[in-house]
């Protein structure tokens, strides 16, 4: 696996992929910084070996050259989070973009104009990803959030650069995180799935089975096996389509012995809304008119002692709908629990989409760790699937 290590930036310019797609306010201002602050470390090595940085990125889905998705309104804050002046130029190819490449000296910086105002991005077209290699000496992928995408600036342009491409260090850092739960992590291993539905982590599933010793199913998914096995769930989310092959997954689970851990008990809800009424029930028996939102008590103290004996722990998707404060607090604890077993020298990975949002929301971040910075990219790599960002440059 090729990082920047195996190289020396002196003199070179280096042409990165980075995920800067912040989100911005209506003043245009950048509201969320992490992932510019994240590609802070192989911008700096780089600058610091003596070469200089051309970054490029995409920023939002605009259609053709819209105004309102031009990188120009992030230089002021990546300059702010880098602490280095960014020259821009307003085009990611071209000779304008050529120009601008050729006379930035070492130690400079250079942001690209949006790649995605053209269509060719994202069609990872090869004579579109050709003008991009025109700029740099070595290409460095640095962007997880994009690494599942066969996009030009992703993949089709590492082909241009045999010998003179690698991860950047947030790239390697996310590689070396799922590795460390999916083939080296130290036994035992868990896997929390949680979220609203098992249709959209059936192959996470299938997946991981091979690879986990404890497998906890949470939040609104577990409605699923309870209702399979025979258990009154009230009015939860269920998906009825899938329930033959939650009863699959368990007898899978068996066969393979992981050991499955479903919640027993639940906060049920009168209502979908934050002051609903709410009380602890059976999870086998939710009355008619409520519905689970939320792992109860018992659950949690179950949960608890599984993540306590675990040397490795993965976490994707929330324990309960834990955008409202009511249902907040089986996520929360939790949370808690990973920051416990983490002190205590576990292994913990949070990824893919609403946990990692949770984990912010609640301060866990510090307490873990590794958060993922790319949703789909974590879920697809959890489903054992090669990212085309990663392929392009171990080719
Ligand atoms: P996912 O994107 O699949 O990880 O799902 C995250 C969503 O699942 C969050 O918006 C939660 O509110 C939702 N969720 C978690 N538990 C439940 C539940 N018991 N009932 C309904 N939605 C839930």
């Amino acid at each position: 696996m090729k990082t920047l290590k195996d190289f020396n930036f002196e003199n070179k310019k280096a042409l990165i992929r980075v995920d800067f797609n912040v989100p911005l306010n209506d003043g245009f201002e950048v509201t969320d910084a992490t992932r510019i602050v994240s590609a802070k470390p192989t911008i700096i090595k780089i600058l610091e070996d003596g070469g200089s940085c051309i970054l490029m990125s995409h920023l939002g889905r605009p259609k053709g050259f819209e105004d309102a998705f031009s990188l120009k309104h992030i230089v002021n804050k990546v300059e702010d989070v880098l602490g280095v002046e960014v020259k821009f130029v307003e085009d990611c190819i071209g000779a304008k973009a050529e120009a601008a490449a050729a006379n930035l000296k070492p130690g400079q910086i250079l942001l690209l104009e949006n790649l995605r105002y053209y269509s060719e991005e994202t069609a990872g077209d090869k004579g579109f990803a050709e003008q991009l290699s025109k700029l740099g000496d070595v290409y460095v992928n640095d962007a997880f959030g994009t690494a599942h995408r066969a996009h030009a600036s992703t993949t089709i342009v590492a082909d241009f650069f045999d010998g003179k491409k690698c991860f950047g260090n947030l790239l390697a850092q996310e590689i070396e995180s799922i590795g460390k739960v999916m083939e080296t992590g130290e036994k035992p291993v868990l896997a929390i799935l949680g979220g609203a539905k098992v249709s959209s982590k059936i192959t996470i599933i299938e997946n991981i089975l091979d690879k986990v010793d404890h497998l906890i199913i949470g939040g609104g998914m577990a409605f699923t096996f309870v209702k399979a096995q025979g258990g009154k769930i009230g009015n939860s989310i269920c998906e009825d389509d899938k329930m033959p092959l939650a009863l699959e997954i368990l007898e899978q689970a068996k066969a393979k012995n992981v050991q499955i851990h479903i919640p027993v008990d639940t906060i049920a809800a009168d209502d979908f809304s934050n002051d609903a009424n709410k009380k602890t029930v059976d999870i086998t028996d939710i009355p008619d008119g409520w519905e689970g939102v939320d792992a109860g008590p018992k659950s949690r103290a179950l949960f608890h002692d599984v993540v306590m004996q675990c040397k490795t722990i993965l976490w994707n998707g929330p324990l309960g709908v834990f955008e409202m404060e009511s249902f907040a607090e089986g996520t929360i604890a939790l949370g808690n629990s990973i920051a416990e077993a983490t002190k205590n020298g576990a292994f913990s990975l949070v990824g893919g989409g609403d946990s990692v949002a949770a984990v912010k929301q609640f301060g866990f971040e510090k307490k873990v760790s590794y958060v993922s910075t790319g949703g789909g990219a974590m879920l697809e790599s959890l489903e054992g699937k090669t990212l085309p960002g990663i392929a392009a440059i171990l080719a």
